[in-house]
């Protein structure tokens, strides 16, 4: 077992190490980009853009166009006379076809769209080319299987496509979360309207080159850019059938509102606040590494972040030192560099609040640990943060954070520690990490959570299914529960 001072050697050399920057040479962004609305790109009604930035320097990296309610109607209907026309009537082979032609388009390219998904959002390198874009080709490959399957997935039923579906994503998975959204509604027979968040444009529309180049029926995929009016107009949009919404809790509510009394479908996959359980008996290394993982990778810009540590008393003292250890070995900076484990914060605003939140749990007595170093001066970083002496009503283990911030609080026993992670407005995911079968089984059936990983973290795979409990939303995304949401019967 490595003793505090070999750890710090690590640290030390881990630091001086040479920079292994990913090269630029296989990407090319354009100065501007533009609507991509019935197979064609084009310039938004509005005639306004607006800059999209790289969050790691602060630099300028493109225009992109502001699509207003003229826009949006136009995509709808496209989408709407596709649907009609072509895409309903296509036989399932014939969609899944489309669909494989994506998935591989998006594996020759993945260099491009790894490089563009880090330039644009701020993640290191190695998480978008190991993560991010193969998860993404691995959804439209899963889904591209079901396409002419249908009737398997259920069983005695007829299931039909709703329409046309409206899909609004966030900035922290930008490609992998329009492969959720656009996959499975395709192979179930929508078409669709995508609206990337506004800070993370860029691999959306690299998708719509894609499609462009498949030679999907125009009008099967339109992808609009612009940020919140866009998005509620998409959302309010008479023609819509389906929405899918995955972001905050606020805007959730908002889009809840909005559809009420309307025969609009929806699924939301909002915030959550994980709980990440260590037990005594647990690989202590291990579960510190899945710590480590959980929140500080990506930023802590993970819905299913596991913010909230609960550490069985009798290894408490022994977690924290651990995990004070590898915090210590951490890379924070450039994101576009191999070696980087944290990169930048994907926006200003963002940063503001992971700020304020560190802050708050100051004001309110926790007790702060970050790791000694320096940050780039230009650009959005945040150290990697720890907090101890938090209690269960402090805003900081309440509220979503979205940022490389962590509480730790202990517990004794199977029912404190259940009652402690159940107790927040959020469900979205938690983790267990012990080395008995029977507690793994206690605590998934009352951890009120989504997702619940055993002795890991934030793994993911197209053929299972994720969502939330409570305000973390509805509906489930990724395997055969993910088709369900794009079908009626
Ligand atoms: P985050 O906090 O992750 O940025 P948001 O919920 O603010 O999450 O944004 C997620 C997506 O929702 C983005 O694409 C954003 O532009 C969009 N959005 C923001 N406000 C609204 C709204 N009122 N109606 C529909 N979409 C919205």
């Amino acid at each position: 077992m490595p003793t505090k001072n070999t750890i710090k050697l690590k640290f030390e050399s881990s630091r001086n190490l040479s920079p292994a920057p990913e090269s630029l040479s296989a990407v090319k962004i354009k100065e501007r980009y533009e609507l991509f609305i019935n197979g064609k790109f084009e310039e938004p009604h509005s005639k306004k853009y607006f800059d999209t930035i790289n969050p790691a320097n602060e630099k300028k990296l493109s225009l992109i166009a502001e699509a207003d309610n003229t826009d949006v109607s136009k995509a709808v209907s496209a989408a709407r006379n596709c649907y009609e026309k072509t895409w309903k009537k296509m036989p399932g082979k014939e969609r899944g076809k489309y669909i494989y032609r994506i998935a591989r388009m998006i594996q020759e390219r993945a260099r491009e769209f790894a490089v563009i998904e880090t330039l644009d959002g701020g993640k290191p390198i190695r998480e978008s080319r190991d993560f991010d874009v193969p998860a993404a080709a691995n959804h439209f490959f899963y889904y591209a299987g079901w396409a002419d399957k249908l009737q398997y997935a259920f069983p005695n039923r007829q299931p039909l496509p709703l329409g046309v579906a409206g899909q609004i994503i966030p900035w922290n998975f930008p490609l992998l979360m329009a492969a959720w959204k656009i996959a499975p509604a395709l192979a179930t027979g929508n078409t669709v309207v995508l609206k990337p968040a506004e800070t993370t444009s860029l691999t959306a529309l690299k998708l719509a080159e894609i499609i462009r180049e498949a030679d999907l029926p125009p009008g099967v995929v339109n992808i609009i850019t612009g940020a919140g009016e866009t998005g509620a107009a998409l959302v309010n949009h008479p023609d819509i059938n389906k929405i899918a919404f995955t972001g905050s809790t606020h805007v959730g509510k908002i889009i809840q509102k909005a559809i009420a009394g309307t025969s609009k479908k929806a699924t939301l996959e909002l915030g959550g606040k994980a709980a990440n359980i260590i037990f005594e008996d647990a690989a202590l290394d291990q579960a510190v590494e899945g710590i480590i993982n959980g929140i500080y990778f990506n930023q802590g810009h993970v819905c299913c972040a596991g913010s909230r540590l609960f550490v069985q008393e009798s290894v408490y003292k022994t977690v924290l030192q651990k995990l004070k250890d590898r915090m210590e070995t951490l890379i924070v900076g450039d994101p576009m560099d191999k070696n980087t484990d944290i990169g930048a914060i994907n926006s200003k605003e963002q940063l503001q609040v992971i700020h304020k939140y560190i802050k708050i749990g100051q004001q309110d007595g926790a007790e702060i640990y970050q790791p000694a170093g320096i940050l780039p001066k230009k650009g959005f970083y945040c150290m990697p943060t720890l907090f101890t002496k938090v209690a269960q009503s402090n805003r900081l283990a309440q509220e979503e954070i979205f940022g490389p911030v962590l509480t730790i609080q202990t517990f004794r026993t199977d029912d404190e520690v259940i009652e402690k992670a159940n107790n927040t407005p959020f469900g979205l995911s938690a983790g267990v990490w012990t080395d008995k079968g029977s507690k793994i089984f206690n605590l998934t059936r009352k951890l009120r959570a989504g997702v619940v990983w055993a002795n890991t973290y934030n793994k993911f795979d197209p053929s299972s299914p994720f969502g939330g409990y409570k305000e973390s939303g509805y509906g489930r995304e990724g395997g055969l529960q993910g088709l369900e949401g794009y079908v009626g019967f």
